[in-house]
């Protein structure tokens, strides 16, 4: 597999046609935002008139279904995989217009929520990099997770409209297609059979975006399902003089992929939700098996050509889909159909929560989905029979691993019953998934319990956002490392190199005085880029704890005002988070980091030794110019809760340290960087359940430690709210009344205890840029091309 050779002159026609399609007479009547469309549409077109490598053969190809691609922007990020970058500056100066600036024009697709969502387009890339034949089947959403300004601090959202009928990397190809059904009843038919009747038909539009790999010649697609009525109207209604319920399909179908749900790690029980993700489970299921016919394989085969990934159980539905096709389309018999169903789906699980665990209620299923809804009873009764043979009269087990149970279907019991593997995320995770989710299933079925630890793609998370840090990378080893991240390791002996430890620190300087003219555009706020960039960024949870983080910055602010003098390490403390519009703690918390940041940022007294600014609307594009300008990471969540993290991965790759808890991918990154070279503090898991069954007051906690008491007494003074007692009300409710439960008080002491061995390190900079180096160096497994070649070991291509 090779690069693809750039061909200017086809690119400046391809780029005249689109000026010329705008109805202008010359290139420089272009707007800058025309720039960026025109030049897009012109690679694009390129890309498509482009023969793409194939990969391996005998090999499945994957079918990564996934409820959010969180993409970011595209024409950077494909211009740097495809090895053009250059040529196209090259041509675009010839016009007096610089590329960089115009890569500033494109609206990320923020087509997804956080991790989860980023950790699909990481896997999409390094599929494609690996040569890993593959597809990302999703969903257009009009409207992607919406956007963050504050209000007097107060968290405000606005519809996302990206554009998507204008977005140049599109290809919608009308061959592809889909008919949706949905609601109605089901009958018999004559041989008495099963047979849908349903209420509503609705049109699948297949909208794909190229994937590319690094410069091999590869491009697959991510394929997102757009919802449209399934002809201009259902004409036989309108031409019963029911027009007006033909109008009405049309009116629905719209809706279906109008916006994404803003919920991280939290389920919402919508009937528009459920919808969605049988819409698009039906969409890709009828793609993947079109594909297989038209490859000429019968049904039978279709294990050994194909892997369906869930990317958590959003996607679960596909599974009494596939069921569905094969026995009332194919008329399988269901031992046939179960056998091929049971071989082909994989689930990967990204939460213990209970919170986040899907559970639908029967009646919503029955309503929109009556076959599926029979098909998954039917799946419910013969797993009965199963666990009946295992354990004979246990009442209580079965109602725990039930499918279907106490009138709602469980989509994880779902997953695991009928799915041929399920993983864990990182090696903690995948611990707890075997030991407290699911010991029984582990019993019945230790074969199809793996792990597979996280990754992120080093071309967007390193060559592309760091250009200083990769260019010395490339200077160093002389080899390429963007598609084979281990050569890392050697820039361990540089750790040791004075020259380089200058030039290391120099890139960091130079990203944080980026990053601080970025913070004065948008924020006003002035900060010094010599102080240590504190950075927490992840969505707004309570589990993540960013209310540990604003306890640490009111310890900071107390130790200046008791002692003027303080010979306090400068900081600027950096928050990124959107909270889901209804998560009303989450929101509280945002509010009080803001109006304590207005206070602190305000006070003379604290000139530029302390800033905290919590920067609006957190997304690929601001994580892309936070992270090579960080120095700490804050992955502080309660242990146990963060299955892996990405973010922490993604931070230590940029030569921050990490300050964390042992939890997800902490665990990992400590063991490849060293304990010297980390933050570690707070309670275990262990530990943390243990407080748990013993009790645990924090109420207690407080009495005990008088200086935390200090700090809550103060928010609840009304110190950093003008006055007002109840501003910070549910936050302060939740750590003290409401029993802490994710045990904030508990880990106050341990984590002020690691921040201080921090500010020890901060202050010998050849020691911590040593410490950054090594982090660099020693986090090459966190790339995510050796996530898919895991996943391919393990699951997708494992013996079977
Ligand atoms: C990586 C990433 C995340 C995930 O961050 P965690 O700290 O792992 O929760 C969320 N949002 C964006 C925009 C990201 O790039």
């Amino acid at each position: 597999m090779s690069q693809q050779k750039f061909n200017k002159a086809r690119f400046e026609a391809a780029v005249t046609r689109q000026w010329q399609h705008l109805g202008l007479s010359a290139a420089s009547e272009m707007t800058p935002h025309q720039w960026w469309q025109a030049v897009s549409a012109a690679l694009a077109e390129l890309l498509a008139a482009q023969p793409t490598a194939k990969s391996a053969k005998n090999q499945r190809h994957v079918n990564y279904i996934s409820m959010e691609f969180l993409v970011g922007r595209l024409t950077g990020n494909n211009l740097l995989n495809l090895g053009w970058y250059d040529e196209v500056k090259a041509v675009l100066a010839e016009q007096n217009v610089d590329l960089s600036h115009l890569l500033e024009e494109e609206v990320d697709p923020a087509l997804g929520n956080g991790g989860l969502g980023r950790l699909a387009a990481c896997f999409l890339d390094s599929m494609a990099t690996v040569g890993q034949s593959a597809i990302g089947y999703g969903l257009n959403y009009q409207y992607g997770l919406f956007r963050q300004s504050f209000v007097d601090g107060q968290q405000q959202e606005a519809p996302d409209n990206w554009r998507r009928d204008r977005y140049p990397w599109f290809r919608h190809n009308a061959a592809l297609d889909v008919v949706v059904n949905l609601g109605g009843k089901v009958v018999k038919n004559a041989e008495g059979n099963a047979l849908w009747q349903p209420a509503v038909t609705l049109r699948g539009e297949a909208w794909d975006l190229p994937v590319i790999g690094y410069r091999n010649g590869v491009t697959q697609p991510l394929r997102l399902w757009q919802a449209a009525h399934a002809h201009p109207f259902d004409l036989s209604l309108f031409n019963d003089g029911k027009f007006l319920q033909a109008e009405q399909q049309g009116i629905e179908a719209e809706k279906l992929t109008k916006v994404l749900y803003p919920n991280d790690n939290h389920q919402e029980g919508k009937q528009l939700r459920l919808m969605q993700q049988y819409f698009q489970c039906a969409c890709s299921v009828a793609d993947i098996l079109r594909r297989h016919h038209l490859a000429g394989r019968p049904v039978t085969a279709l294990p050994d050509y194909e892997v369906i990934q869930l990317n958590d159980t959003h996607p679960t539905i596909a599974i009494p889909e596939m069921l569905r096709v094969l026995l009332d389309e194919h008329q399988l018999a269901w031992d046939d159909a179960w056998a091929i169903t049971s071989r082909v789906f994989a689930y990967t699980n990204h939460t213990l929560m209970p919170e986040a665990l899907e559970k639908w209620d029967e009646r919503l299923v029955k309503s929109l989905l009556p076959r599926h809804f029979m098909i998954i009873k039917e799946i419910n009764k013969r797993f009965k029979k199963q666990v009946e043979q295992h354990w004979p009269g246990d009442e209580v087990l079965w109602a725990k691993l039930a499918v279907v149970h106490d009138k709602q279907v469980r989509m994880a019991n779902l997953c695991v019953v009928s799915g041929f593997a399920v993983n864990g995320v990182a090696a903690l995770h995948s611990e707890l998934v075997v030991k407290d989710l699911f010991p029984e299933y582990h019993q019945l079925w230790p074969h199809k319990f793996h792990n597979v630890t996280n990754g992120i793609t080093p071309r967007r998370w390193l060559k592309q956002c760091n250009p200083a840090l990769s260019s010395l990378i490339d200077e160093t080893l002389k080899v390429e490392w963007a598609n084979n991240l281990d050569a890392l390791k050697g820039l361990e002996k540089q750790a040791d190199n004075k020259a380089f430890r200058r030039r290391y620190r120099q890139i960091k300087h130079d990203n944080k005085v980026r990053l601080a003219q970025y913070i004065q555009r948008l924020t006003g706020i002035e900060v010094n880029p010599n102080a240590l960039f504190d950075v927490q960024i992840k969505r707004l949870h309570e589990y993540k704890r960013q209310h540990l983080g604003l306890l640490h910055i009111l310890h900071c602010y107390r130790q200046l005002r008791d002692n003027p003098q303080h010979d306090a390490v400068p900081r600027v403390f950096l928050f990124g988070a959107k909270a889901a519009p209804g998560y009303y703690l989450a929101k509280n918390i945002i509010y009080a980091i803001n109006k304590v940041a207005e206070v602190i940022n305000n006070d003379p007294l604290v000139g530029d030794r302390l800033k905290v600014v919590f920067i609006p609307d957190y997304r690929i594009t601001a994580a892309e110019l936070m992270i090579p300008a960080a120095d700490l990471s804050e992955q502080i969540s309660t242990a146990g809760y963060e299955a892996s993290g990405t973010g922490n991965m993604k931070l230590a790759l940029n030569g921050a340290l990490t300050i964390g808890t042992l939890d997800g991918a902490n665990v990992e990154i400590a063991e490849q960087v060293g304990e010297e070279n980390i933050f570690i503090f707070g309670n275990t898991v262990d530990q943390v359940k243990a407080l748990k069954a013993d009790g645990y007051d924090p109420k207690k906690r407080r009495k005990k430690d008088k200086h935390l008491d200090g700090l809550l007494k103060e928010l609840e003074k009304g110190v950093f709210s003008g006055g007002d007692k109840h501003a910070f009300e549910p936050m302060l409710q939740s750590l003290t009344k409401g029993g802490d439960p994710w045990l904030v008080l508990a880990d106050f002491a341990d984590y002020i205890a690691a921040q201080a061995r921090v500010e020890a390190l901060w202050r010998d900079p050849e020691a911590w840029t040593r410490a950054a180096i090594l982090n660099t160096a020693r986090t090459g497994m966190f790339s995510s091309d050796r996530s898919i070649r895991d996943y391919q070991q393990r699951i997708w291509q494992a013996k079977r």
